[in-house]
């Protein structure tokens, strides 16, 4: 027997036991010079007819036990409302015995659409979104085209949490490179503080072939921040969090695997990190290490 099925080509890794339904390909906005996701994809909405029947073929395999299904690509939210909504209870026909259904979704599409909107698709059976922040330094955020300014962050994820979902929030260590990290790490926990996301997950910046910042990196235009400084950022950046959130460091790029519930576990993040930033001065080896990891390719 053969199954036509469209998978979307990413997912974050909590999405790792989740059944993979496709509503768009690519990304509608595709700019940001970090990221080489989609950027030999052209954007299109997929018909709805065309993901039920994805939703079917999925049901023939599986039956009808699934608990978790995560929507790509890059940022679901940007198909009408009313098609989301009609996918999403089709979804919930088939598998009645769903908990989770998440989707990434951009800061700034929140940030237009209508709270009523946004609660249609909470209600509909949508429950959780991932958000690219990357940073809250509005300069860093220009530079980086990510296509919106903090208070367009901060607000779309507030109305995301009033209109009822669990949000997760993404943060980019390194950005700013070894010169801006402290305006990255001071502009980032104030966006953190003021959005008190759910989740706040943690990517160290390793740049990838086809990203515009890869190029800027080998042009010499772009120094990528040492594992010392990407530590002395982190530090500084959960020093200043004032969040009740839970931190998470669920990702390859990372030099250390920094986690707990904030404001609790605080003081013991805290710790791990400065151990390490006082290792690194004489272990050789630990340095070795991590520059390696600067060099990862295909993340
Ligand atoms: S980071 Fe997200 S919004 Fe930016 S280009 Fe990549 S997929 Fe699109």
């Amino acid at each position: 027997m053969s199954f036509s099925y469209d998978f979307p080509p990413y997912r974050p890794p909590s999405e790792a036991f989740s059944m993979l339904l496709r509503v768009t390909r690519g990304c509608p906005w595709n700019k940001c010079t970090f990221c080489s996701m989609y950027k030999m994809i052209r954007f299109e909405r997929r018909k709805v007819d065309e993901i039920k029947r994805d939703i079917d073929t999925a049901y023939s395999i599986y039956g009808k036990a699934i608990p978790r299904v995560f929507i790509g690509d890059s940022n679901s939210l940007i198909i009408k409302t009313k098609d989301f909504q009609d996918v999403l209870l089709y979804l919930y026909k088939k598998f009645p015995n769903l908990e989770r259904v998440t989707s990434y979704a951009r800061a700034k599409t929140l940030f237009k659409k209508p709270i009523d909107e946004l609660k249609i698709l909470r209600k509909a059976g949508l429950t959780r979104l991932h958000i690219g922040l990357e940073t809250g330094d509005a300069e860093l955020l220009a530079e980086i085209k990510k296509g919106a300014t903090p208070k367009e962050m901060i607000e779309g994820v507030k109305k995301a949490k009033q209109a009822g979902f669990e949000t997760s929030v993404y943060l980019l260590l390194g950005i700013g490179g070894n010169e801006k990290w402290q305006s990255h790490a001071k502009g980032s926990a104030y966006v953190l503080n003021k959005m008190d996301p759910d989740f706040i997950r943690v990517r160290t910046l390793i740049p990838q072939p086809y990203s515009p910042i890869y190029d800027q990196m080998e042009k010499g235009e772009f120094v990528l921040a040492s594992p010392e400084t990407v530590l002395k950022e982190e530090y500084m950046i959960i020093e200043r969090l004032n969040v009740h959130s839970l931190y998470l460091s669920d990702h390859v790029s990372n030099y250390l695997s920094v986690e707990g519930k904030l404001p609790e576990d605080k003081k013991r993040m805290l710790s791990s990190i400065k151990e390490v930033l006082d290792r690194l001065k004489e272990d050789e080896e630990l340095k070795r290490n991590f520059e390696m990891k600067r060099y990862l390719r295909n993340l």
